[in-house]
């Protein structure tokens, strides 16, 4: 599977220009990057890259990602833009943890097994709760079941275990509320009854999305890699099914990234015929100011990647406090609407890009909270 990494060689090379490569700290640095810890165990073959960006508002948590990096530097790069990622995403979705990120370095395939998991289970032990993990690309419950063996601090566990399961469907509900909000700012309607919604991912949220979609009678267009999961999405709910390519090309009213990363780029934005784009997908922007530029200046309604996919932190952000209920995050994630609109409403008045205003609620938050010490 490709991942929002897959764009990250292009990412790495625009950091390291071309005689310099940049150190650790020249990349915390435009950051604010708390800390980086980096572990390794020969015996295991265990690589790893914690990223703590921020504990202002409590632990950093954010999940642990596992990928065959091109190279350390680029599984760097990778760790610190997630963990920025996820300190915004938990501070303007009203939570008290801050944002980290764990990057596994290698093949999942050739190297997971229970000891590596549960030597890099130590290593999150080691660091006292400053760092709490959960699942993300390639981590399964099961490989997080593992990782508890050695430390609790580690969230999104499954429910036979006493954890909170898939967040898919709280984050895929999340993606519902902000993309309704975006509609409502572009056609003047949340109804998104007769839209066309072109949907990139059948996965954990993109499945429940076009469920939502579909039920609103919305006309669902949908690519995959995976072939059963675009069966299922035909056969279940009626999606039609395109090409990877085709996806960008589809006249739609709706775009939403829900497998990628970086999908907005120089190479995509004007092939998109849409009004909005709203998805799962985290980091969506290739180059935050760059292309969010771009898609406001074509009158693209753009809901911020990490404002309308944070249904899933705020699951296992709740599991980790001992106060999960299905029914208070469903509530929580309906939040999302009024967050977004009110983000909309404001980037149409300021002239900006919403996501520069989301970050700004963000870190005014952050800002206000740190007076409190
Ligand atoms: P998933 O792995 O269940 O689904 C991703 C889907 O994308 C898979 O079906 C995969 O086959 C498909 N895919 C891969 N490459 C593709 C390509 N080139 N074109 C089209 N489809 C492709 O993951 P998920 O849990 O549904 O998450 C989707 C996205 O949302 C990911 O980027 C994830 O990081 C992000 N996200 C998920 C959550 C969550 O709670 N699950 C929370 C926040 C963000």
């Amino acid at each position: 599977m490709r991942s929002d990494t897959a764009s990250l060689a292009e990412v790495t090379s625009e950091t390291s220009s071309s005689n310099h490569t940049p150190s650790v700290f020249d990349q915390m640095a435009p950051y604010e990057h708390e800390q980086i810890v980096h572990c390794y165990d020969q015996a295991t073959g265990l690589k790893a890259i914690v990223a703590i960006h921020s504990t202002e508002l409590g632990p950093a948590m954010g999940g642990t990602r596992m990928w065959n990096y091109a190279s350390d530097a680029e599984a760097l790069t990778d760790a610190i833009r997630l963990a920025r990622g996820m300190t915004y995403k938990s501070a303007i979705s009203g939570l008290n943890v801050g944002g980290g990120k764990a990057v596994l370095i290698g093949d999942p395939k050739k190297l997971k097994n229970e000891a590596y998991l549960r030597r890099f289970g130590r290593f999150i032990n080691e660091l006292g709760g400053k760092y709490v993990t959960a699942g993300d690309v390639n981590m399964t419950l099961r490989d997080l079941e593992y990782i508890r063996m050695e430390t609790k601090y580690v969230t999104g566990l499954p429910e036979y275990s006493g954890g909170s399961g898939a967040s898919s469907l709280i984050t895929a509900y999340g993606v519902y509320m902000g993309m309704k909000a975006a509609a409502h700012e572009a056609f003047g309607t949340d109804s998104l009854e007769g839209k066309k919604v072109a949907v990139q991912g059948a996965g954990g949220v993109g499945s429940k999305l076009i469920e939502y979609l579909t039920k609103e009678k919305a006309t669902v267009f949908v690519s995959d890699v995976s072939e059963d999961k675009l069966q299922r999405a035909s056969r279940e709910f009626g999606a039609h099914v395109v090409s990877l390519e085709g996806i960008y090309d589809i006249p739609a009213d709706i775009y939403s990234p829900c497998a990628l990363g970086a999908t907005l780029n120089d190479k995509t934005i004007n092939r998109l015929s849409c009004q909005v784009i709203a998805g799962g997908a985290n980091n969506q922007l290739a180059d935050e100011k760059k292309h969010g530029s771009m898609l406001q200046q074509k009158g693209v309604v753009y809901a911020p990647d990490f404002l309308v996919n944070a249904g899933g932190i705020m699951a296992v952000a709740a599991e980790y406090f001992g106060d999960y209920s299905k029914e208070y995050l469903m509530q929580k994630a309906e939040r999302i609407y009024d967050v977004c609109k009110s983000v909309l409403q404001q980037a149409a008045k300021q002239q900006v890009g919403p996501q520069q205003v989301a970050i700004q609620m963000a870190e005014d938050r952050l800002a206000a909270i740190s007076q409190l010490r």
